[in-house]
């Protein structure tokens, strides 16, 4: 019998992993510390409970969710068959039955012979066997010690404070213009679009601001302390009227070419090098209910008819700083029998653990059987979550969800022959997407 591939937590990534190796033929050990030692969030000793929403995203036909999720459906996912069995009435998304999902998930684990479930808390990296670190955001302290002695960074506990990102085609650019502040820009081109506001409308979004209803918190850690580094602005509204006109929202530098003047405020959207299409609003974390961030972001001038495509948000996180540290192929550059999966691999959201969980399953598999794993194809929503995980800016790197921006671009023809229907180029993409899935499934 070969060595046992060990897979560090029992949750949404764990258990996809685990569950490919087997149908590789391979055994595998799953180490889960519940019910031996808990987490701030989960509430049973089931394999994958999920934690909060029981939403695994939209089921609407080719959206960047769906994609996600059927790309698995058809390389054989066991989470999403568990999803399907564990379905509720939910509109257009997948909604489960959490604790229907959690038992089929763990009941398809204990049923499989080549996976051996272990319960109890891990705290070392084994030294000798092929690995995956799967241990989520809630991953216990002595671990995530370990995880930073391995990877040489300080610590990995996060506030993560994400900002939201717009659909770039929905930004009005009549109003807002391209500049960088006193004309500094990084490579000679204007780096921001910019949103000017003048005094009224400055005022209007501090009162809508200070008027929006907060997230609940999901742990109890939460509601505690923010880092002075990265307030949420809402917050910094409560400090002061102007507070925000002198830190993110300051104008200095800036010239609106409608005026010949100087703004009162401005917001700045920058485009991150691998989010074609989009910009992420700079600065600009919050902690407001998805509902009032809409509203509220919709009062910045030039952002009126905006579609985001990924809202602000600020919780407990941990994650590894995945550019710096992980291949295409989810393994560590300096220890390549070590594969993370799941949140901490540097992924946001239910549907992306288990996309990475599957991936670092299929990858393990391979490398433990001696062979070179092969990264999915670049046009597949798996290949570009990976893509964007090693290799977005790691200075600045924030975990992604999937959305359109991460995939590559349409070519040029077909992108102007499609300009002015963006269902037909997300239709296109997907297609895409699926022939090459089906093209490297079949090598
Ligand atoms: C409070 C909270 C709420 C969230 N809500 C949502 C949501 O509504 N929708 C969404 O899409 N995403 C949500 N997320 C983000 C993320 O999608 C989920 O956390 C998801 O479960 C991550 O999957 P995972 O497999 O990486 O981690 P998990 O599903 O958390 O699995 C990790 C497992 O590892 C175990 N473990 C940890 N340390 C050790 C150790 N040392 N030894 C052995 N086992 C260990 C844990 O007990 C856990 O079972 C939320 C995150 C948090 C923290």
């Amino acid at each position: 019998m070969p060595q046992s591939i060990h897979i560090i937590g029992g949750g949404l990534a764990g258990c996809e992993a685990a569950w490919q190796i087997a149908r590789r033929g391979l055994p595998c050990v799953l180490h889960e510390m519940r019910p031996v030692r808990p987490t701030a969030a989960h509430q049973t000793d089931r394999l994958a409970e999920l934690v909060c929403s029981n939403s695994l995203k939209s089921e609407s036909e080719f959206t960047a969710p769906w994609l996600l999720k059927e790309e698995l459906r058809r390389l054989g996912g066991l989470l999403l068959r568990c999803a399907q069995t564990a379905r509720v009435p939910g509109g257009h998304a997948l909604t489960v039955d959490r604790d229907l999902f959690a038992a089929e998930v763990t009941a398809a684990i204990a049923g499989e012979p080549l996976i051996e479930l272990r319960r109890g808390e891990v705290t070392a990296i084994p030294e000798d066997a092929v690995t995956i670190i799967a241990s989520g955001p809630l991953t216990s302290g002595p671990l995530a010690q370990e995880i930073a002695r391995i990877t040489g960074a300080d610590r990995l506990f996060f506030y993560d404070s994400i900002s939201p990102i717009v659909d770039a085609e929905t930004v009005d650019t009549n109003i807002a213009f391209w500049a960088s502040r006193y004309g500094k820009s990084t490579d000679g081109t204007d780096d921001y679009l910019n949103c000017p506001f003048d005094r009224d409308q400055y005022e209007h979004f501090v009162d809508a601001l200070l008027q929006a209803q907060a997230v609940t918190a999901h742990i109890p850690e939460d509601d505690t302390r923010y880092f002075e580094a990265c307030l949420p602005i809402e917050e910094l509204a409560r400090r002061g009227r102007d507070t925000l006109r002198f830190g993110p929202m300051k104008p200095m530098g800036l010239t609106d070419p409608r005026t010949g003047r100087r703004p009162w405020a401005v917001v700045q959207l920058r485009q991150e090098n691998l989010r074609a299409q989009s910009f992420n609003l700079v600065g600009f974390q919050n902690h407001m209910k998805f509902g009032d961030q809409a509203r509220v972001l919709r009062l910045i001038p030039g952002l009126e008819k905006a579609e985001f495509l990924r809202f602000g948000q600020i919780h407990r996180n941990t994650y590894i700083n995945a550019p710096a540290l992980l291949t295409p192929t989810l393994q560590l550059r300096s220890r390549p029998e070590v594969f993370f999966a799941g949140q901490i691999s540097g992924v946001e959201g239910y549907v992306e653990a288990i996309a990475t969980g599957f991936m670092a399953g299929v990858h393990a598999a391979a490398w433990a059987a001696g062979k070179n794993p092969r990264g999915f194809a670049r046009e597949t929503a798996l290949g570009s979550l990976c893509h964007y995980v090693s290799g977005a800016d790691r200075f600045h790197y924030q975990p992604a969800n999937i959305t359109f921006d991460l995939l590559p671009p349409l070519d040029e023809p077909t992108r102007l022959r499609l300009k002015k229907d963006k269902h037909a180029r997300h239709a296109e993409v997907c297609r895409r997407a699926l022939l090459a899935l089906e093209e490297f499934a079949c090598v």
